[in-house]
C-alpha cells in the first residue's frame, strides 16, 4: 500500500511541475473560470467542442497548489476526445471517491489514472482543491462562460 501511495504521489509531483494541456487556446468554443478561496487556487479553462458536443482541444492556466494544478492537467488528459456526457458521469464518481468514507475501499478501477487522488479524502481541506477543475469544466460545458467556485 505504502508503494501504491509513493507511486501516486509522484504523478500528483509530476503533473504539477508538469502540467498537460496548460496555456489557453485563442478559439475555443466555450472557457469558465474556477475559484477555490479556502486556498486560493484559481483556474481558466478553455474549451472547443464538435457538433457532438465532444471535447476535441482545450486547455487550463492559472495559479493553484500542487493538487489543484496537477488535478486540472490530470482532468484535462483525460477529457480530450471525450463527450460531454461521459465528462460529467467521471465529475460524479471523481467527486464519490473524494467525498466516501475513508474507511471503505471504494472501487475506482473506472477512474483509471484519476484514482491518484483517492488519498485526498483523508485531507477534507484539500478535496477543493482536486475538485475545482471539475467544477470549472462542468461550469465550461454548461453555459460557455461562466465562474465555478468550490463555496
Ligand atoms: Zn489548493
Amino acid at each position: 500500500m505504502d508503494d501504491l501511495r509513493d507511486l501516486y504521489q509522484t504523478v500528483i509531483l509530476d503533473h504539477n511541475k508538469a502540467p498537460r494541456n496548460f496555456g489557453s487556446l485563442e478559439d475555443h468554443d466555450r472557457s469558465a473560470n474556477g475559484h477555490n478561496p479556502l486556498c486560493g487556487d484559481k483556474l481558466t479553462l478553455e474549451l472547443k467542442l464538435d457538433a457532438d458536443e465532444r471535447v476535441t482541444d482545450l486547455r487550463f492556466n492559472g495559479m493553484g497548489c500542487a493538487i489543484s494544478t496537477a488535478s486540472a492537467s490530470l482532468m484535462t488528459e483525460f477529457a480530450r476526445g471525450k463527450t460531454k456526457d461521459e465528462i460529467l458521469a467521471t465529475k460524479e464518481r471523481f467527486h464519490e471517491m473524494l467525498t466516501g468514507n475513508p474507511n471503505e475501499e471504494s472501487d475506482t478501477d473506472d477512474l483509471g489514472k484519476l484514482a491518484v487522488f483517492g488519498g485526498v479524502r483523508e485531507f477534507p481541506a484539500r478535496v477543493k482543491c482536486a475538485t475545482l477543475s471539475w467544477h470549472t469544466m462542468e461550469a465550461a460545458l454548461a453555459d460557455g462562460e461562466s465562474m465555478a467556485t468550490t463555496e
